[in-house]
């Protein structure tokens, strides 16, 4: 499904710790960057997670605070880089774990109690039940969206650029 510039920001305008579901994950992937910027750009949080197979990761991104997904990831993988969902596969348990984890960041986030996942990435192993909690580098430095001096400053329509390459 394609959105129009228009469409984006609007829509930008209502995410507030919740991620918009994309079909296909290398669809989703872009859609991860594009609610990022949506969120730096409109100062949302965000709660970001992802699982495959039996590993999962969550973070949240409060923006001017700490580290947007862009200052992580930088940029969309290429074309074919990344295994879809159905081709490495994914547990509904999994799901069920991250997404208990990402609705208590969300609690913390609302009622103000306790420590955000900010700055940190939060790593579930459940092949061998390990949680590991990393530090993340710290905001902006050179990041597109999110540094003092961003060269994004306008979501970017990853399925109309893909289209544009095509032809
Ligand atoms: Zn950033």
């Amino acid at each position: 499904m394609a959105f129009t510039n228009e469409q984006l920001e609007r829509y930008s305008r209502h995410i507030i710790l919740k991620e918009i579901g994309v079909k296909g994950q290398k669809k989703l992937l872009n859609a991860k960057f594009l609610i990022n910027d949506a969120c730096v750009m409109e100062k949302k949080p965000l709660s970001h997670a992802g699982i495959i197979r039996f590993k999962g990761q969550l973070t949240t991104i409060l923006p001017g605070e700490g580290p947007c997904y862009r200052c992580i990831f930088q940029s969309p993988p290429p074309k074919d880089a990344v295994p879809t969902c159905k081709e490495a596969g994914v547990i509904g348990a999994m799901g069920g774990v991250i997404g208990s984890l990402q609705a208590m960041e969300a609690v913390k986030y609302i009622t103000g109690a306790g420590e955000l996942l900010s700055g940190y990435l939060l790593t579930y192993d459940a092949l061998k039940m390990e949680f590991r909690k990393i530090k993340l580098p710290p905001r902006g430095k050179g990041c597109a969206v999110c540094s003092d001096t961003p060269t994004i400053t306008k979501l970017i329509d990853y399925e109309q650029a893909a289209c544009e390459l095509k032809h």
